[in-house]
Formats: C-alpha cells, sequence, structure tokens
C-alpha cells in the first residue's frame, strides 16, 4: 500500500494467533471503528509459534498499538509483556496487550467481559446471592472464578474432568471460599446454588455435549455457557426446559473486546443493535 497522510496516521491492531481465521475479533472491532469514524484497521496475523516474539516486535516496530493474543500464544504474550496488571497475573494469562511508553503492557479482559455480559444480559441478578458452580478448569475457567471471586460470590465449586486442575485453581483463589469436586458430582451440590457457568469445550461444534442432570437447581438460577458455537448449547436447552434464566457465551466474546478496543483506539465502545444482530446476540 503506498504511504500517504492517512495510512501514516491509521491506527493499528491485531489479534496474533495460529490459525486465527476463525476469529471473531475482527468483526467486532472493525464494526467499532467504523461506528466511531476511527482512522483505524484490526487485523487478524497468522504468526507461527517459532515466530512469534520476532515478527511481534516487528509490528510494534511498524508502529501497532497492540493486540489481542489467542491460541496457541497465550503463554508467549505473557512472557513477551514488559508490564503485567493485577488481573492478569491473578489469571495466569493475557489475552489484550497495549503499547505506551515505548512498553508492553499485558492485561486479561475475560473476567471483564464474562461479568459484563452477565449484567448487561441478567440485570437483576446479583452473584452475592449465593454459591456459583463453575464447570471446567482450564484458561477460561480461570478468568471466571476471578470475576465470581471479585462480584462477591460466597462460595464457588469447581467440577473438572482433571480434578488437580480444579485444586490448583482453588489454591490460587483461596481466599475466595473455592473448592473442587469431582466431575461425575456434577448434578449434585445444587439446591443452594445461584449460579451455573460451563467453562468447558463440551457442547461447542464438534465436541461432544455437555450432560448435567439439572433436577436438583432452583429455577431462579442463572445459567450461563460460555461456549458461543452454537450459540444454543443442551446445557442452556436444559436449563430453559428447568424454567431457568439463561445467557449464552457470545456476549462475553463482545465486552471482553471493550477495554482494548478503549486501549488502542481511545472510545470505550458501546453494544448496538447492529452489533448484536451481526454477531446473533
Ligand atoms: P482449555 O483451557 O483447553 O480448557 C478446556 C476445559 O474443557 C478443561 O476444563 C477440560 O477438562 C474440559 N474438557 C474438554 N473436553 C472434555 C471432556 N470430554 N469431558 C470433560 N471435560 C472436558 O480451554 P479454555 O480456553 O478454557 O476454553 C474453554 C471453552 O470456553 C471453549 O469452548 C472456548 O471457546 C470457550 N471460551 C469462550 C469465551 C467467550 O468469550 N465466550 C472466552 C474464553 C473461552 P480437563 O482439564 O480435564 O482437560
Amino acid at each position: 500500500m503506498p504511504m500517504n497522510s492517512d495510512t501514516q496516521n491509521l491506527i493499528k491492531a491485531a489479534v496474533i494467533g495460529h490459525p486465527v481465521n476463525q476469529s471473531k475479533s475482527p468483526l467486532i472491532h472493525n464494526y467499532w471503528l467504523r461506528k466511531y469514524s476511527i482512522l483505524g484497521v484490526y487485523e487478524a496475523i497468522d504468526i507461527e509459534p517459532d515466530n512469534f516474539e520476532s515478527e511481534v516486535r516487528a509490528l510494534i516496530e511498524k508502529g501497532y498499538k497492540g493486540f489481542n493474543f489467542t491460541i496457541p500464544h497465550k503463554d508467549a504474550g505473557m512472557k513477551l509483556c514488559d508490564e503485567i496488571d493485577d488481573v492478569a497475573e491473578k489469571i495466569g494469562a493475557v489475552n489484550t496487550a497495549y503499547i505506551a511508553n515505548g512498553k508492553i503492557h499485558g492485561t486479561n479482559t475475560d473476567a471483564f467481559g464474562f461479568v459484563h455480559n452477565i449484567r448487561t444480559c441478567v440485570p437483576e441478578f446479583r452473584f452475592s446471592t449465593g454459591p456459583a458452580v463453575v464447570l471446567g478448569a482450564g484458561g477460561a475457567a480461570k478468568a471466571v472464578v476471578h470475576g465470581l471471586v471479585e462480584e462477591g460470590a460466597p462460595e464457588i465449586r469447581i467440577f473438572n474432568r482433571t480434578k488437580n486442575k480444579a485444586e490448583d485453581i482453588a489454591k490460587k483463589f483461596a481466599g475466595g471460599a473455592v473448592a473442587a469436586y469431582d466431575w461425575d458430582d456434577r448434578g449434585i451440590h445444587l439446591e443452594d446454588a445461584a449460579f451455573v457457568v460451563n467453562t468447558t469445550s463440551l457442547g461447542m461444534k464438534g465436541q461432544p455435549d455437555l450432560f448435567m442432570n439439572l433436577q436438583d437447581l432452583n429455577e431462579k438460577a442463572v445459567v450461563n455457557d460460555l461456549v458461543y458455537t452454537p450459540l444454543q448449547t443442551s446445557l442452556l436447552r436444559n436449563a430453559k426446559l428447568n424454567g431457568n434464566p439463561t445467557v449464552t457465551g457470545v456476549g462475553m466474546l463482545v465486552h471482553q473486546a471493550r477495554p482494548g478496543f478503549k486501549h488502542w483506539f481511545d472510545v470505550m465502545p458501546k453494544i448496538d443493535n447492529e452489533m448484536r444482530e451481526l454477531l446473533g446476540l
């Protein structure tokens, strides 16, 4: 592209992954760039793990304002940062980086996305109402547990196939009444739960469904699935049949994008109806 004053002033950010063509982030950020008339671009850049550091540093040299890091670069992204904030430190992963004063700053916006999705979809709900049940103990679960602790969930019960990963999270968030449970017991310990969230990949297109007996769950409890392809997972369908309010995962994806957009383009974007239609929210 020939350089002119417009392209020189273009503010650039990107999601870095391998592969990266499945990412919905360019759709979200480029929609906001158009909406707020910002002269900027958000790209999806595929970088192989061996070239990660050199290619990201080359993009910074070219003036990129920041990045989202996705699979398999979440650990490498964290190592690359000069400064990591408390949230990313606690969650143990950086999904958003921005360049300021010549330094790479790393943060994690997944907990923000998780909490704001629930706040938007069920405004009357309070996490402090009762225990939260978390299915899964991978990367997304850490962000969810962080969000739940920050929002004052009185107790957090983590059920994971590999129990020691749930125990590790429980130890990490020891101050927040977090405990690990056997995966096969996920249908029990539900009577007093106010919130149930699936953070496993079960239910995702190409993966087996998540089976869970919701018979003992109070019908006021909110049920959330982080999986968003498909939007209506078997967990959410069962929860609806049980009479529970349900929240899909796509809103978390959009909300987690907002703080990154603010860092790079200096506007805290709002989610409007056109964005909702674009993503089937
Ligand atoms: P991850 O770190 O790989 O963790 C995967 C989790 O799924 C682990 O707890 C794993 O259990 C469990 N799991 C996988 N297959 C299973 C099976 N057959 N039976 C029981 N448990 C199984 O992945 P992640 O990054 O946490 O992401 C998890 C899901 O959340 C993905 O579907 C992702 O798309 C979604 N997500 C959504 C958003 C959003 O914005 N909505 C954000 C982040 C992630 P083990 O520990 O036993 O292997």
